[in-house]
């Protein structure tokens, strides 16, 4: 509630503002006050340096706006002043080509991460976005779930290979495959938390159970700590009476973890990619440009103030 009640007032607050606010006692304290959000108790008066968080982007059903909510999502947070990674682990390479970056150009890609044992440190490039770094992939990585099975540990290559360079970001997102497979398993057992984007459309549930089953049995085995970050809503219109039947399912599968921030279709974000560029750097005035900063704000004021539910609409 706290964080619902504060989004609107803390609109896209830099990076420094943000660390600045948090790290000062008084300025808590006002916060509160101001906008009725508890940070000295999560916060516990330690210096907030980098959050370092892995996110990882997954719903196993194909087309539902994995990519296209990775790509604006980390371009959004990072226009905002926070340092972003965006890991690119489904071979299909969307996310890096979204981002303007040429595959048939990269010498180490998130395949070598995954397989090769090469460090993150050198796959991950710049990108011309602020803040936005990208590691990307390559056509590689298609038999990267069958080389996987090979190998030991296999279910904690990510892991290990984000975790040298995770505290140089506040966020680091992963853009997964269609699949529960090899690949999307070490996005799971990586990640602090999970972010399941849905489309509002017939059997947008479909499989749901089968992911949440995934991430049972992830949290059970080897990452005990993993949490629904949230779930997001694409492609809506909320003229449909489909959609609002849809998103009525969809807060009852997933009480409290849905975003109020939700994703009108909009060609502007299926137009941008083919550019290289994430929306807002397509369309800065676009309804998916918007949508995005909406969503980017309510995924901050939910980590500035430490909860990871939002309030049902
Ligand atoms: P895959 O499972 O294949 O990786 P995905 O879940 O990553 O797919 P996207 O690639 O993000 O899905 O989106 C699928 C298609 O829908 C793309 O062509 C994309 O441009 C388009 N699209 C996604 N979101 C929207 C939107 N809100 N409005 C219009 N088009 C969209
Ligand atoms: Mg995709």
């Amino acid at each position: 509630m706290k964080a619902a009640s504060s989004m609107s007032l803390l609109l896209f607050v830099s990076r420094e503002t943000f660390f600045e606010y948090v790290n000062s006692s008084e300025k808590a304290c006002n916060l509160w006050q101001e906008y009725g959000i508890m940070v000295d108790s999560i916060f516990d008066g330690e210096e907030l340096t980098s959050m370092g968080k892995v996110i990882a982007i997954v719903n196993q059903k194909g087309g539902v706006g994995k990519t296209t909510t990775a790509v604006n999502l980390a371009a959004a947070i990072g226009s905002a002043g926070y340092r972003v990674l965006l890991a690119d682990i489904d071979p299909q390479g969307n996310a890096t080509t979204g981002l303007g970056v040429n595959k048939k150009q990269l010498t180490v890609s998130s395949y070598e991460v995954l397989i090769g044992g090469a460090k993150s440190s050198d796959a991950i490039i710049a990108t011309q976005f602020q803040n936005l770094w990208l590691m990307p992939s390559s056509m590689n990585l298609a038999g990267a779930e069958l080389e996987l099975v090979e190998l030991s540990q296999r279910e904690a290559k990510m892991k290990s290979a984000l975790a040298l360079v995770r505290d140089d970001y506040d966020f680091v997102f992963m853009d997964c495959p269609p699949t529960l497979g090899l690949i999307t398993i070490n996005a799971l057992v990586a990640c602090d938390t999970l972010m399941v984007p849905i489309q509002c459309e017939y059997f947008a549930l479909e499989g749901l159970s089968q992911l949440m089953g995934t991430v049972r049995q992830v949290k059970r085995l080897w990452n005990p700590l993993i949490d629904i970050e949230g779930v997001a809503l694409t492609m809506y219109d909320g003229r449909l009476n489909l959609t609002q039947a849809v998103v009525d399912e969809v807060k009852r599968f997933f009480p409290r973890r849905v975003y109020s921030a939700v994703i009108p279709r909009n060609v502007r974000l299926s137009e941008a990619p083919s550019f290289g560029k994430p929306v807002m750097y397509y369309d800065s005035l676009s309804r998916g440009t918007m949508s995005y900063k909406d969503l980017a704000n309510e995924f901050l004021a939910q980590n500035a103030c430490g909860e990871q539910l939002s309030s049902p609409q």
